[in-house]
């Protein structure tokens, strides 16, 4: 269990790779006017062109994820995409956030907040999808960032997490990043009521 001192609230988004989740979570950040902190979690996939350390993701190598791990630094943590990369949620960014009373974002995988809400079983879950699996390999063929191997994967587990995307309290499209940005929001204010 993760003890909190104040009334700050979880929020986990899901969705498959490609679907625009940063992107709507970036609109987020800037426009939805709730204390929202996105959740930046540690991993051992290389940075891309355009990812930021310390913004995307801690990017770190191996040995020094298995040393967190060890030290009990990870609420969760999975390889993702079975990829032999590595991906963990900070526990103590969770839970410095959530005492400072804020609206902490987590954006991770389905396997991931299913381990987290056996913590933290109030998190706010929402599920964010592209639309259709045909518009889910344009874009991520589109992004131009991945390997064929690693979207047909990424499109594997799309199938398998579409299929069990209904247990999320929340689903949205992702048609147009403002509006789903929106939407999210109108549902974060309803949780805050
Ligand atoms: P990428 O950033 O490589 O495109 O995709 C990462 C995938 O792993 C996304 O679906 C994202 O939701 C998930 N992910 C990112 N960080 C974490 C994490 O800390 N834990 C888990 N379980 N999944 C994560």
């Amino acid at each position: 269990m993760v003890a909190t001192k104040s009334n700050g609230k979880l929020v986990i988004i899901s969705g498959p790779s490609g679907a625009g989740k940063s992107t709507v979570v970036d609109l987020l950040l800037k426009n939805c006017k709730l204390p929202l902190k996105l959740s930046v979690s540690a991993t051992t996939r290389p940075p891309r062109e355009s990812e930021v350390d310390g913004e995307a993701y801690h990017f770190i190598d191996e040995p020094s994820f298995t040393q967190l791990r060890e030290q009990d630094a990870f609420l969760e943590y999975k390889d993702v995409f079975a990829s032999g990369y590595w991906y963990g949620t900070l526990r103590e960014t969770v839970t410095t956030g959530l005492n400072h009373g804020l609206w902490v974002i987590l954006e991770i995988d389905i396997q991931g907040a299913f381990s987290v809400l056996n913590s933290i079983p109030d998190a706010t879950t929402i599920f964010i999808h592209a639309g259709s699996m045909e518009e889910l390999e344009r874009r991520l063929t589109h992004r131009g960032t991945d390997s064929p191997e690693s979207i047909n994967r990424r499109l594997q587990v799309a199938r398998d997490e579409m299929s069990i995307s209904e247990k999320y309290m929340h689903q949205i499209t992702n048609s147009d990043p403002m509006q789903a940005m929106s939407d999210i929001c109108s549902i974060l204010e309803k949780v805050g009521d």
